[in-house]
């Protein structure tokens, strides 16, 4: 398979180049040349056939002959090594449970498949590739787990001291072996930069070999279509529409969504549940995207202003409003609204959402009352409640109970290693080590 730039100025490259270089060097976002159609007939079988297997067989064509079977049999396997549990609320309302993986969200699926991957991808360099990345809190966990393990390369994450919580440290910090945490004695902003100055170190980037791991990777997005796959497989069978609504930040998970559709899944749209960063909801409205800075809210995984896998959407959609408009509807919801949502969900479903989940929720409702032509709702579910225990007790009185996972890591020894916020220092450790 042959990958583009949605810039289209830039030539076209392997799924190795793509996954390497993350950006296009036109500054466009890659994407697959095509996507091919599975038959009814294909999907059918999906419901037979087990996870695994199914995995294998979307992504496949992705790969074409880059990656023996072998090769790619063992990155699915090995990355998609936890369940997704679909829960049914009501006969009309589903949520998609994606927050059973190691760091209990759903980036657990694109950051350990794409450490495979990559790990594939530099077997045979001399030197050990390092990934290098700036946290506030979430993205520092699920790419330590991703990369946990995987030969040639180690992580390197920098993370600024006291300002992110105990469960969030403990969970990139206590894990040891080739995954490295720096904390930093600064602010966040002060370990991005630092991770800037190191990418555009000409003189380091000779000695060391780099990445970012960033979220705009086609290596994080194409194993988030195995869930779309996954919904498909365990839903009754229905004569209704179904609609699925997706809790959203940067849009990779519904950009992996319409790729889903793409090959073949019968989704009649989405839903782009947005908190009150709600960009795409304002765009599908008036046609205008006005990027702006992100405002803090209680669902902060999707606390982004400039959603970063928008050309992408652009681009499935062929560039045109109305194209979008037919594929995704928009909502944004309040913290109010969120807060209610949970305590509503509880009360009516006896389900504890986390504040992401329940956004999503919010997006569905506002749709049906829109919409109210019989349709199946599919809600997903990005994090498990118990990373965002604080709001939950805000919003239903009640701590949710802690998984064993997570109990299990807080009981761990902190190994990061104190750090200063001076570039010289950063840059003396990435050469020595
Ligand atoms: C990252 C994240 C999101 C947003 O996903 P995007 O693909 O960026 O839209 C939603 N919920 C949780 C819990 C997340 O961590």
């Amino acid at each position: 398979m042959r990958y583009r730039s949605t810039s289209g100025k830039a030539p076209l490259t392997s799924l190795r180049g793509a996954v390497l270089r993350g950006l296009a060097p036109d500054g466009g976002l890659y994407m697959p040349a095509e996507i091919a159609r599975h038959s009814p007939q294909e999907l059918e079988d999906f419901r037979g056939l087990p996870f695994t297997e199914v995995c294998y067989r979307v992504v496949r064509p992705f790969a074409g002959a880059e990656l023996p079977e072998d090769v790619l049999w063992q990155i699915v396997s090995e990355s998609i090594n936890f369940p997704v549990k679909l829960v049914s609320l009501s006969p009309g309302l589903h949520v998609l449970e994606l927050f059973h993986g190691p760091t209990l969200a759903f980036k657990d699926f694109g950051a350990r498949f794409m450490a495979r991957l990559l790990g594939y991808f530099v077997r045979g360099e001399s030197k050990q590739l390092t990934v290098l990345v700036a946290t506030s809190g979430d993205t520092g966990s699920a790419v330590a787990h991703g990369f946990l393990g995987v030969p040639g390369i180690r992580v390197v994450i920098l993370y600024p001291s006291k300002r992110i919580s105990e469960a969030q440290e403990k969970q990139f910090t206590t894990l040891g072996e080739n995954i490295t945490a720096l904390e930093v004695a600064g602010s966040f902003d002060d370990c991005q930069r630092l991770v800037k100055q190191a990418f555009s170190d000409e003189e380091l980037n000779k000695r060391a070999f780099l990445t970012s791991a960033n979220s705009i990777n086609i290596g994080r997005l194409l194993p988030q279509m195995f869930y779309h796959v996954a919904a498909y497989r365990q839903l009754p069978v229905a004569s209704v529409p179904l609609i699925v609504s997706v809790p959203s930040g940067n849009f990779g998970n519904l950009t992996a969504g319409i790729f889903a559709k793409r090959i073949g899944l019968p989704v009649a749209r989405f839903i782009a549940s947005t908190n009150a960063n709600d960009v795409v909801p304002q765009y599908l409205l008036n046609g205008e995207f006005r990027a702006r800075p992100g405002i803090a809210t209680i669902s902060n995984a999707m606390d982004v202003g400039n959603p970063n896998n928008f050309p992408r959407l652009l681009d499935l959609c062929r560039n045109r409003l109305e194209y979008v408009q037919k594929e995704i509807w928009g909502h944004g919801a309040t913290d109010e609204e969120t807060l209610a949502a949970m305590k509503m969900v509880h009360e009516r479903y006896n389900y504890i959402a986390d504040p992401h989940t329940a956004v999503g929720i919010l997006g569905w409702e506002a749709y049906k009352r829109e919409h109210p032509e019989p349709s199946q709702g599919l809600v997903l579910s990005t994090a498990h409640p118990a990373k965002f225990a604080e709001i939950v007790q805000r919003a239903i009185g009640a701590a949710p109970p802690l998984p064993d996972r997570l109990a299990a890591c807080l009981k761990r020894d902190k190994l990061s290693l104190p750090f200063s916020s001076n570039y010289a220092d950063l840059r003396k450790f990435l050469s020595a080590n």
